[in-house]
């Protein structure tokens, strides 16, 4: 598939990610698993309303794992899943709440450079760029028999491929940013370090959060 472009607006968003130099990158992980934990209520939700079977609420659950040599962190639920329009239209545009009010607040010239503002407001997806140079999608909606995988490297747009994947769900495959003298990305490859940043911002997540287990 040809590359496509991110609408304009989300660009911005994204090159503000991309070259963010803030010091919090660490809330890009409470972003995914909020993402991960709305997937499968809505999932949850449906089972209920719609009666679906062999849905159990035991069986939910967002999983991390990691790959230190490859230098790969992937963030994977088996919720509700996106079908291939759905990866365009909500990874293609700002969807929402959260990217949208912090893309507002950036616009206002009084709280231009206020960066904090990103722990304060949910700013979504896109803040995988924070700590990754390129992110895979791979998702299958429920009920469906297809994957497609969105990938990006960030500004020059992305693509949105078929593949294959087990059961339904999405894995968010973050390929983590080399670390440079000024810049240490390697802690996020750490599974202590994953585990303290979600002990920090997930406490609340209602599903159990599945962590890579320590190599000693
Ligand atoms: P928000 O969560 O505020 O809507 P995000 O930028 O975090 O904004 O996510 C954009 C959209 O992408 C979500 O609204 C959702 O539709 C979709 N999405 C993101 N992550 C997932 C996921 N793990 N499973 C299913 N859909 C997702
Ligand atoms: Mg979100």
């Amino acid at each position: 598939m040809a590359k496509k472009q991110f609408k304009a607006e989300s660009k911005r968003l994204l090159d503000l990610m991309i070259n963010s130099i803030y010091t919090h990158r660490e809330i890009f992980l409470r972003e995914l698993i909020s993402n991960a934990s709305d997937a499968i209520d809505k999932l949850y939700y449906r089972s209920l309303t719609e009666g679906i079977t062999g849905l159990s609420r035991d069986d939910f659950a967002i999983s991390l794992s990691v790959d230190k040599d490859a230098r790969v962190l992937t963030v994977s639920d088996n919720g509700c899943g996106m079908t291939k329009e759905e990866l365009e239209q909500n990874l293609g545009t700002i969807a929402k709440s959260g990217s949208l009010a912090f893309k507002k607040e950036q616009e206002d010239p009084e709280k231009a450079g206020d960066i904090d503002i990103i722990g304060q407001f949910g700013v979504g997806f896109y803040s995988a760029f924070m700590v990754a140079d390129c992110v895979k999608v791979i998702s299958r909606a429920y009920g469906s028999d297809e994957a497609w995988c969105w990938e990006s490297l960030g500004a020059d747009g992305y693509t949105i491929e078929p593949c294959e994947k087990e059961g339904h769900g999405t894995d968010i495959i973050m390929t983590v940013k080399k670390s440079t003298e000024e810049e240490n990305y390697d802690e996020f490859l750490e599974p202590y370090r994953l585990r303290q940043i979600v002990k920090k911002y997930s406490d609340y997540i209602r599903y159990p959060i599945r962590m890579p287990v320590e190599k000693t």
